[in-house]
């Protein structure tokens, strides 16, 4: 297995440094790393442009630290006075904020490169536009029945690097990699010792700019591998083949030519795939093949990705909330056969509809749009439902998610399916994606709207 190497803007001995990190966040985003540092003996200060009462949950756990704490804004100095800028994910590397920094020549790194640059044990990493987390998961069951896994990441178990020194060399470690963490593994120049990418296709475009700036991105799961280390693609992505051909590792590609069909709880056929990943990851490691299948067929999935919330006067409700991309909702509408009522629409990510539209015209009976995008999702099937002469789906705006909820129990008739998959963040109208989950399955379980 190979040893992790040194990246030279993180120092090698911590006493005394003084390190701002930029972004706590509300969920304890940056908090693994304000923890790793102090106890380091590190002179930290966290900055946040929330301010301390929305940043609660995070700030208490820290308490005790010492832990300087500037919410509530950035101060200039922090940026010019540091040694070191742990820069959270979700802030853009253009931030005006960091440019002073960037003159100065303080070097900046992320919660994730400070991981990879200590975590003892081999990396699996997983990438990809959609399936990330489910596969994630997937590997980390399969691998655990003949090692000690740590599961983390994008996947948002807590801080890994809060644990690192917890992890031994024979353990293995399975991340969830986002492209924005993606985006500074470059810095550091590792690459995952197995890298899986699911499938490849538009997103975050607010953040990278240009779908080449996201492809440029994710490529960097790859691109610092060597000879000893595995690539597992898809073979159905053809953006993933063109990697294949310039991968300096081995390449592994999913589904195998001669698959079985995978028994899973869960449907879809974006399932099967996520789960040949997992079986070819298993193969690595050397999990035999039946194991692993059974180990499959025993996984519940994960809370929010297509989860059946309740039968309701013949009509199911399916809780789809983590669908933030187009390509997650066709997954969604093509893993059932019944007639489909769509929840659809939130918050504005600037990337293109054209290909959902096609697939929601024609396949669903009616639709619910909501959030920042949905009039210009009107617009779009109106189109589309006239140039192709088409009667469906049903189009119905509502003014916020409880008047979207209730609309679509009006709409659905016996056996058909009730989808939550917005093909949207939900920062328009939630905190998050569960929390957007967790009003619909409020909302469904209540008998009166
Ligand atoms: P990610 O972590 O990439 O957001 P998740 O596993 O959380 O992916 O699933 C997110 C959404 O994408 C869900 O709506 C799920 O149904 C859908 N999905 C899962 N796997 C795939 C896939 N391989 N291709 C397309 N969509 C998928």
């Amino acid at each position: 297995m190979p040893l992790v190497m040194y990246d030279n803007t993180i120092p090698e001995n911590w006493a005394d440094k003084k390190v701002l990190v930029m972004g706590l966040g509300r969920f304890g985003g940056g908090v693994g790393a304000c923890r790793f540092l102090a106890e380091r003996g590190a002179r930290v200060t966290v900055t946040d442009l929330a301010s301390e009462d929305e940043l609660t949950e995070s700030v208490e756990q820290l308490r005790g630290l010492p832990i300087t704490f500037h919410l509530g804004g950035h101060q200039e100095n922090d940026f010019n006075n540091s040694d070191l800028i742990v820069v959270n994910p979700a802030v853009r590397r253009n931030s005006h904020w960091l440019k002073p920094a960037i003159k100065n020549n303080v070097p900046l790194t992320s919660e994730m490169n400070l991981f990879f640059r200590y975590c003892p044990a081999p990396i699996v990493g997983i990438t990809g536009s959609n399936g990330k987390s489910t596969t994630t998961a997937m590997i980390a069951e399969v691998l655990k029945t003949d090692n000690r896994v740590w599961m983390g990441g994008n996947i948002g178990q807590g801080s890994l690097l809060a644990k690192v020194d917890r992890i031994q060399r024979d353990d293995i470690v399975v991340l969830e990699l986002s492209s924005f963490q993606l985006y500074d593994l470059a810095q550091l120049e590792r690459s995952p010792h197995v890298a899986v990418v699911t499938n490849i296709a538009p997103n975050h475009l607010d953040w990278h700019g240009t779908m080449d700036e996201y492809v440029r991105a994710k490529k960097n799961v790859f691109r610092f591998q060597t000879r000893d280390d595995y690539l597992v693609l898809s073979r159905k992505d053809g953006e993933l083949i063109k990697w294949g051909k310039i991968s300096k590792s081995r390449v592994i590609w999913f589904p195998s030519r001669d698959m079985e069909r995978i028994e899973l709880k869960m449907p879809g056929r974006h399932n099967q795939m996520n789960a040949s990943a997992a079986l070819a990851v298993g193969e690595i490691f050397g999990v035999k093949q039946e194991t692993a299948r059974d180990i499959l067929r025993d996984f519940p999935g994960l809370p929010h990705r297509l989860e059946m919330v309740r039968e309701i006067g013949g009509v199911r409700y399916y809780n789809d909330s983590i669908s933030t991309t187009p390509e997650s909702t066709i997954a969604a509408i093509e893993a059932f056969e019944e007639n489909k009522v769509l929840i659809l629409g939130g918050y504005d990510k600037k990337i293109s509809f054209e290909h959902l539209v096609r697939k929601v015209v024609g396949s669903v009976e009616a639709v619910v749009l909501l959030g920042q995008v949905r009039d210009t999702l009107a617009e779009l099937i109106e189109r589309e439902k006239q140039s192709r002469n088409e009667n469906l789906p049903t189009c119905e705006k509502a003014d916020d998610f409880d008047h979207a909820v209730a609309l679509v129990r009006k709409l659905a008739q016996p056996d058909m399916v009730v989808l939550l998959s917005p093909a949207c963040a939900s920062y328009d109208m939630f905190r998050n994606f569960q929390a957007r989950g967790e009003r619909f399955r409020q909302l469904v379980f209540k008998n009166r709207l």
